[in-house]
């Protein structure tokens, strides 16, 4: 039996849907699973892929040998902001008129980040971090940020036309395709679900375009809703549990994520995640015996490697998602914040 893996351009998923890989440059990831659902209004883009070169002409690619073209595409629904999903849509945009849509709440920080200045952010960040206890020597970058980084993709990303309301089907004349919103990841996160019977007559319901909310074999990155403007105390750890059930319950034949390979028995990987992130939050629990700062929390957790090794971007990933776990274990009420600490520390309790 073949399978995705042997085809590293583009695959027939059956049933008038396709993918394509688009690289994500300089990335372990490796590349965006884009799908092509065909309508009878012509073919409709889940998510685009990073804003490069080489990836744009994956992208045409891809769709040439699908035998159409970017010219041809009557839309563009997003899963997610990030700039390996959302990144090529203004271009395609560009060179065909599709639409784009994408959910309400991931709309607002594509649209904040356009008008937010870099330097707002590079101070925005510093406080972030300085209130977490990091130290002097991690601040110091983002206290004089180098003027060159305004080059970065993803700092003018495409503003959506469409917006995608949750529960509802998209407009796609011939086709029954329903967002489900699954923030957690982003807080717009939505996957799509192909209310249509499996081509390859698999039990279950339907197909699932799962963006990055469940991949089959790593756990999407959980941090915090960063938000300069928002001062709302968000649990992004119990939205992507709560979203994760969501999806166990919809107990999809195959689930088509946006990055790896398409796989079945959804029920049984949500039932995995849950099961780290409980496993996950006891160990930090253990680890709050006594208190600690989230960044002395990340500094402790397990990671892919030792601390000393991780580089400083993923560094402040790492920090956000210790800080995702501590306001999860607060609102559980199995933590919480030492009174008069600065920077705070937290303790189990
Ligand atoms: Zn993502
Ligand atoms: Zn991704």
């Amino acid at each position: 039996m073949t399978s995705i893996q042997d085809h590293p351009g583009t695959y027939d998923h059956g049933g008038g849907v396709r993918s394509l890989r688009v690289p994500i440059p300089d990335n372990p990831l490796g590349f965006t699973l884009v799908y092509v659902v065909d309508t009878d209004r012509g073919p409709v883009l889940i998510d685009t892929g990073w804003d490069d070169p080489t990836s744009w002409d994956a992208l045409t690619a891809g769709l040439t040998a699908c035998g159409t073209s970017v010219a041809e595409l009557h839309g563009v629904v997003i899963t997610h902001h990030h700039p390996d999903h959302h990144g090529l849509s203004g271009t395609v945009r560009e060179a065909s008129g599709a639409w784009v849509a994408m959910h309400a709440a991931d709309a607002s920080i594509v649209r904040r980040t356009r008008e937010t200045r870099p330097e707002r952010w590079y101070t925005y960040m510093a406080d972030k971090l300085a209130a977490a206890g990091a130290p002097e020597e991690h601040l110091a970058p983002l206290r004089t940020p180098p003027t060159r980084r305004r080059t970065l993709p993803g700092l003018a990303p495409a503003l959506p036309d469409r917006e995608i309301t949750p529960g509802e089907l998209l407009d796609l004349p011939g086709r029954r395709l329903r967002a489900i919103w699954t923030p957690g990841h982003t807080p717009g996160h939505v996957c799509l679900h192909l209310e249509e019977e499996h081509p390859g007559g698999l039990p279950g319901h339907g197909r699932l375009f799962s963006g990055d909310h469940v991949l089959p074999e790593i756990t999407p990155h959980i941090g915090l809703y960063e938000d300069p403007d928002d001062a709302t105390v968000t649990d992004p750890l119990g939205d992507y549990l709560d979203s994760l059930e969501r999806v166990g319950r919809l107990a999809p034949a195959e689930i088509l994520p946006a990055h790896q390979h398409p796989f079945t028995d959804a029920p049984s990987r949500v039932r995995e995640l849950l099961t780290h992130h409980e496993a996950r939050l006891t160990d930090l629990l253990a680890l709050l015996s006594s208190p600690l700062t989230a960044w002395q929390l990340a500094e402790r957790m397990e990671w892919n490697r030792p601390w000393a090794q991780i580089p400083y971007g993923s560094r402040n990933i790492a920090v956000s998602e210790a800080e995702a776990h501590l306001r999860r274990l607060v609102k559980l009420g199995r933590a919480e914040a030492v009174a008069g600490s600065g920077p705070v520390t937290y303790v189990a309790v």
